[in-house]
């Protein structure tokens, strides 16, 4: 796994210099603290992607994670909010809370209201604008927290809510700990808080023993929530998983069809999604200079802007108004 992945460069150094073994086995479900790692991904000096857990102990029924990574461990809440801060001095703007499965952090130090209050300590460190969250369990979600995330000046109206599946049948055999049911209240409770929302999410087409009407429950499911955005994934099986000795594993040129039929759905979604914000004013943080005029950013909603501009407005947070939309992206001309 990646344990130690910390050492890595003295462990490089040593073998070099034949003063290591070749290899560590460690137990990887004894693993019980977070490794600080202080290395965080950054998007053109704009926004950082900051970890603040590791592991998952969800065990879905199609994913090897939990055997690799091991448990969820939590990075301290103090060394999270240091790191932050050093990036608010290096001018990053915008910062997004991240890793493998976010809606679990602090549950193993059994911490209450552990990440609503992480993100209301950094909504207080001067120069981060924006805060966004990575991929989340629709269960996070409840009336407590949307009241306090939307209270706060600097949390994105964007939730990337993980569905996989608009089926409960094939939620129990993913082995999911939602229903569709439970999915629909929380986006309702989201848009309750923050009504113009981006919600993007997954979807895995073809799971093991997906019927036709299975499959069609899921096309309803995502006209129903509207999402703004929609990554298709095919199931493909992962060794050493409960779901890769399903029986009725389902034909690939099958997976093919319902992957390009769900795309052709979710992209005339996002359109209809988009289409509200035509000619109206928005706040873009501007990420990449994509040539001398053309420059790159999203909404706090996570939508992509185009825009011209004569001046670098790089790493700016500006007023945009949308003219034209095209493929994916609002255009301002
Ligand atoms: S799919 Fe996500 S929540 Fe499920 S086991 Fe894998 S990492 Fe955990």
């Amino acid at each position: 796994g990646t344990k130690h992945k910390g050492n890595i460069g003295s462990l490089i150094k040593d073998k070099l210099n034949d003063i290591c073994d070749d290899y560590e086995i460690a137990a990887f479900q004894g693993r019980e603290t977070f490794e600080e790692l202080t290395i965080s991904t950054v998007h053109d000096k704009t926004r950082a992607n900051i970890k603040i857990q590791d592991g998952c102990s969800q065990f879905c029924s199609y994913c090897i994670i939990p055997y690799v990574r091991g448990p969820i461990r939590s990075r301290n809440h103090n060394d999270i909010i240091q790191e932050v801060k050093k990036i608010a001095e290096n001018g990053y703007k915008e910062i997004v809370l991240n890793e493998i499965h976010i809606s679990s952090y602090g549950k193993d130090l059994q911490l209450k209201d552990s990440l609503i209050k992480l993100i209301e300590d950094i909504d207080s460190i001067e120069g981060i604008e924006r805060i966004r969250l990575g991929s989340l369990e629709p269960n996070l979600i409840n009336e407590e927290f949307m009241k306090r995330y939307a209270a706060l000046d600097k949390t994105c109206d964007h939730f990337h809510l993980s569905l996989q599946s608009g089926s409960d049948n094939v939620l129990k055999r993913m082995n999911r700990k939602y229903s569709t049911e439970e999915y629909r209240n929380n986006v309702k409770l989201i848009r309750k808080y923050m009504p113009e929302a981006g919600i993007t999410t997954d979807i895995i087409v073809g799971f093991p023993g997906e019927s036709d009407e299975e499959f069609n429950e899921t096309l309803e499911f995502v006209k129903d929530i509207q999402f703004s955005r929609i990554h298709v994934f095919k199931y493909s099986i992962r060794e050493g998983t409960k779901a890769a000795e399903m029986e009725n594993q389902v034909d690939d040129s099958i997976k093919t069809k319902r992957s390009k039929e769900l795309i052709d759905l979710a992209d005339s979604i996002s359109n209809e999604f988009m289409n509200k914000f035509m000619d109206r004013d928005l706040s873009v943080l501007i990420e990449t200079e994509k040539d001398d005029t053309i420059y790159e950013g999203y909404t706090t909603n996570y939508l992509k802007v185009l825009l011209k501009s004569d001046i670098n407005v790089k790493n700016e947070i500006i007023n945009v108004h949308i003219d034209k939309i095209r493929n994916d992206y609002l255009l301002s001309e």
